[in-house]
């Protein structure tokens, strides 16, 4: 994998979803081109196969252009989903009844299928049930053996599988599914670089889904139960990211109260030094039309100014019929935000003090040195990942360039913040490292004659363990033209 593409002009990065509207591979390239760094499969739609050859389709691109891509599998979980539709979509009015029942037929605009009897049976009149991230409100007017009769409170468009929601009754929901433990050892099988787990409510959830797992992949907690939010530190800990799941979570709480999360959630990732994802409606309207509202840029733009790693796209890019120009639309949000003078003073509103350890005080230096002699980039080797993670944390203005022997390293990098990695052998003495680190800044575009670099590594080279190596190189003249060749 030695592709020499220049990184994105931009630190943040950009997390798209795929579905029928992104599932060719000329598609794919597309959305890459246009700025999606990193893929997610929602385990929640299609089948096995389909789900499969979108893994398989970035796999091919990712030889085909050289960079390590990165992929997601978002687990299910114990979501509530209506059935299917005879005719997949209908048309709710207001006023009208309509029923949900065990009943496998396809629906229609009186019935559907709710495939959960546990949810059947604890459904009682006078509760709300809301489909579709809370579009369309249902009351329940009469409940029995297997049905619920209720009346359409908000009106709209009901599609196969949307979502729902029971605000007004407690129900017991397991981490996992035997759907999820499915579907987790498919996309393990897979090689997925990140698994994404849905409905956090405890951090025991996450130990549960990391010991499946098993160092296969990386795992990201969605929050998006109000639950997860009282035990938000102990999650981001033992979770490797998190997303702010704000489809579910709008719903589960008062709208009003999401924004609050959200920066509660931002602030404790990144004093973690854990990947933070924004997600849900970002740039909804896009799903229709091929420009977004102002308050979905200012949306997409203010958690950029928060220091979040990564944007996501869901439906825009899964099923809309803008996906490429969604993408590119990110791109350009980040691109301005990122140029605004003010962006450094507002990411630094979150303060990240360094942990008393050597790779996190080499980190700060590497930020001081950074500043004070103007290097274009900090080049850093490793081997997990681990201090790449750290020095992202800091959020230096300049380039990041990793450097790292393990493809599956470089792959799950892909949603921090600034990270340029790249798939290389690993070096073995410090002249290596110095002539590696300007070979690659000036082969990745990184660097021109005269500037400088700030080199992190760990001694004893070539053998994995913390980074106690901070060197500052500078490139001259002729190196650059020996080095271009
Ligand atoms: P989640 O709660 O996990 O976010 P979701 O149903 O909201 O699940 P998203 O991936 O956030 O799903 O949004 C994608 C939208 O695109 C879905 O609402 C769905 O209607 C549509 N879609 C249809 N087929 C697919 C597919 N194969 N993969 C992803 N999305 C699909
Ligand atoms: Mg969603
Ligand atoms: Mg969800």
């Amino acid at each position: 994998m030695t592709s020499n593409r220049p990184p994105r002009a931009r630190h943040v990065r950009v997390l798209a979803t795929l579905g029928p509207a992104s599932n060719s591979v000329e598609r794919i390239r597309a959305l890459y081109e246009a700025g999606a760094d990193a893929f997610r499969v929602n385990m929640s739609h299609g089948d096995d196969a389909s789900r499969l050859k979108l893994i398989e389709t970035v796999r091919g691109l990712e030889s085909e252009l050289g960079r390590p891509m990165t992929i997601l599998a978002d687990l299910q979980g114990p979501k509530l989903r209506v059935g299917r539709f005879a005719e997949d979509r209908v048309e709710l009015r207001a006023g009208q009844r309509f029923r949900l029942d065990s009943d496998e037929t396809p629906g229609d605009a009186e019935r559907v299928r709710l495939p959960h009897p546990e949810i059947l049976a604890v459904l009682s009149p006078g509760h709300r049930l809301l489909l579709d991230d809370g579009r369309l409100v249902l009351k329940v007017t009469a409940a029995g053996e297997g049905w619920v009769e209720t009346e359409v409170q908000v009106p709209g468009a009901l599609s196969n599988n949307k979502g729902l929601n029971v605000p007004d009754a407690v129900v017991p929901l397991p981490a996992l599914t035997a759907k999820d433990r499915h579907d987790l050892s498919l996309a393990l099988e897979a090689g997925v670089d990140w698994v994404a787990l849905s409905f956090v409510q405890r951090a025991d959830d996450v130990a549960e889904a990391k010991k499946l797992i098993g160092g296969r992949a990386l795992l990201m907690a969605k929050i998006e139960k109000p639950a997860a939010m009282d035990d938000l530190e102990a999650i981001v800990e033992l979770a490797d990211a998190i997303m702010v799941a704000r489809g579910d979570l709008g719903v589960e709480l008062p709208p009003q109260e999401v924004p609050g999360a959200q920066k509660r959630m931002v602030a404790a990732a990144r004093r973690a030094g854990k990947p933070v994802v924004v997600a849900t409606q970002m740039l909804e309207s896009m799903i229709l039309s091929p420009s977004p509202t102002r308050a979905e840029v200012s949306d997409v733009a203010n958690a950029i100014y928060d220091g979040v790693d990564a944007v996501m796209l869901s439906a825009e890019s899964a099923a809309g019929q803008w996906p490429v120009q969604a993408v590119a639309m990110m791109d350009a949000i980040a691109r301005e935000v990122e140029r605004d003078s003010a962006y450094e003073g507002q990411i630094g509103f979150v303060e990240t003090i360094p942990e008393p350890t050597t790779a996190d005080a080499l980190c700060a230096a590497a930020r001081g040195i950074q500043k004070t002699v103007d290097a274009v980039a900090v080049v850093c080797f490793t081997t997990s990942g681990s201090t790449a993670r750290r020095i992202a944390r800091e959020r230096i203005p300049a380039g990041l360039l990793v450097m790292t022997p393990k493809l599956a390293t470089a792959r799950r990098l892909g949603l921090t913040w600034g990270v340029h990695a790249v798939h290389t052998r690993d070096i073995t003495d410090f002249e290596g490292m110095v002539a590696k680190s300007k070979r690659m800044a000036i082969r990745h575009h990184v660097a021109e004659a005269g500037d400088r670099l700030v080199v992190m590594a760990g001694v004893p080279f070539g053998v994995p363990g913390s980074t106690n190596v901070l060197h500052v190189v500078r490139l001259v003249g002729d190196e650059l033209e020996r080095h271009r060749r």
